[in-house]
C-alpha cells in the first residue's frame, strides 16, 4: 500500500494544479447565476479535528451551496424534531436523479434527504412557524456548521424558486401524498433559499469537519447537533451523497459526500477530517468532474477510503 501523506503537509496547490487541465464536464445552466460560473474555478481545502484549515488556491473564492446545503438540511431537520424527521423521510438510494419526479411506494415520502424531495422536506421540518422564520432558523444552523453567519445571493434564491419547476412539481406532489405539511410555494422558497447560501471551500471543509467530528465545530468548540444526529447524517451521505453515482463514489473516493449543481462537493471522514472540493464542470450525474479527481486522490494519499485495511 502506498505511504500517507500527512494531511497538515499534503501539497493541496500541487493536487489542484494535476486536476486543473481536465476540461470535460458541462457546468450548470439551470439558472443563469449558475450558467455564468468560471468553468476554470478549482478549489480544494482540508478542516482537521484541531480546528486547522488548509486550503489551495481559490479556497476563499465564493459559491452557493446548492444540493452541499442537504446533509445540513437533515441534520437540523432531525435536531428540531427531536429525530422525527426519520420517519417522514426514507434513507434509501434512489439510483436515479437528484430531481426525479418519484416519491417512496406505499408511503409517499421522499426517498432520502440528499435528493431534492427529500430536501424540500428536510427543510420544512425545522423550527419555525412561517416562511422566514424556517428560513433564518436555517441561516443560524448553517452558521453554526460553518462557524460564522453566512451570506445569501438574493438573485440565485430568487431565481431558483422562480425556476424550479421539477421542485414545485415534488412539493406539491408531497403536498398531494400528505407527506409536506407546509404550504408548497413556501416550501421551495424556503429550499432555494438554503441552496443560495455562499460559502468557500473553506468554509465548506469545516462544515464537514464539524459532522466528521461527531457534531461539533472543530475550530469553534461549538456543538452544531448532538453525535447521534451527525452520525446518521454521515450515515445517509455514504449511501444517498452522490444520487445515482453513490456506488461508484464510495468504491473509488471511500469517503461520505454530497455533491451539487454548482460543482461543490462536500466530503466528511468521521475521526479524521472534512473537505471541500468545487469546480463547477459537472457530469451525467451532477458530480464535479474535477472534484471527483481531486477526492480520489486526496482519500488515496492521506489513506482516509473507509474501507481500507492498513
Ligand atoms: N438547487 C438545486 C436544485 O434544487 C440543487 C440541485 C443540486 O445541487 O444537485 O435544483
Amino acid at each position: 500500500m502506498a505511504s500517507r501523506s500527512d494531511p497538515r503537509s499534503y501539497d493541496l496547490d500541487a493536487l489542484r494544479a494535476r486536476v486543473l487541465p481536465e476540461t470535460d464536464g458541462e457546468v450548470d445552466d439551470s439558472i443563469p447565476q449558475l450558467a455564468d460560473a468560471d468553468p476554470d474555478l478549482c478549489a480544494v481545502a482540508l478542516a482537521l479535528p484541531d480546528g486547522e484549515v488548509r486550503s489551495s488556491a481559490q479556497g476563499d473564492v465564493a459559491f452557493s451551496l446548492q444540493s452541499a446545503v442537504k446533509p445540513f438540511l437533515f441534520a437540523l431537520a432531525l435536531l428540531d424534531t427531536d429525530g422525527e424527521a426519520l420517519d417522514r423521510v426514507g434513507i434509501e438510494p434512489t439510483g436515479e436523479a437528484f430531481d426525479a419526479i418519484k416519491l417512496e411506494s406505499g408511503t409517499g415520502r421522499p426517498p432520502n434527504p440528499m435528493v431534492n424531495a427529500g430536501a424540500l422536506l428536510t427543510a420544512s421540518l425545522v423550527e419555525g412557524t412561517d416562511p422566514d422564520a424556517r428560513a433564518a432558523r436555517i441561516a443560524r444552523g448553517l452558521a453554526s456548521f460553518a462557524g460564522r453567519d453566512l451570506d445569501v445571493d438574493e438573485e440565485i434564491a430568487h431565481n431558483e424558486h422562480l425556476l424550479g419547476d421539477r421542485n414545485h412539481a415534488l412539493a406539491h406532489l408531497m403536498r398531494a401524498e400528505g407527506t409536506m405539511a407546509v404550504g408548497a410555494d413556501d416550501a421551495v422558497s424556503v429550499y432555494a433559499r438554503a441552496c443560495a447560501t455562499l460559502v468557500d471551500a473553506e468554509t465548506l471543509a469545516l462544515m464537514g469537519a464539524t459532522l466528521a467530528c461527531g457534531g461539533v465545530n472543530p475550530r469553534t468548540g461549538e456543538r452544531a447537533v448532538p453525535t447521534r444526529v451527525a452520525r446518521d447524517v454521515v450515515s445517509v451521505m455514504a449511501t444517498c451523497g452522490v444520487y445515482d453515482g453513490s456506488g461508484r463514489w464510495m468504491r473509488a473516493v471511500g469517503i461520505p459526500a454530497k455533491s451539487s449543481v454548482s460543482g461543490a462537493i462536500v466530503l466528511a471522514a468521521p475521526g479524521r477530517l472534512g473537505a471541500a472540493v468545487v469546480s463547477p464542470p459537472l457530469d451525467s450525474q451532477g458530480t464535479s468532474v474535477r472534484g471527483r479527481h481531486a477526492s480520489e486522490a486526496l482519500s488515496e494519499a492521506l489513506g482516509i477510503h473507509s474501507f481500507d485495511v492498513e
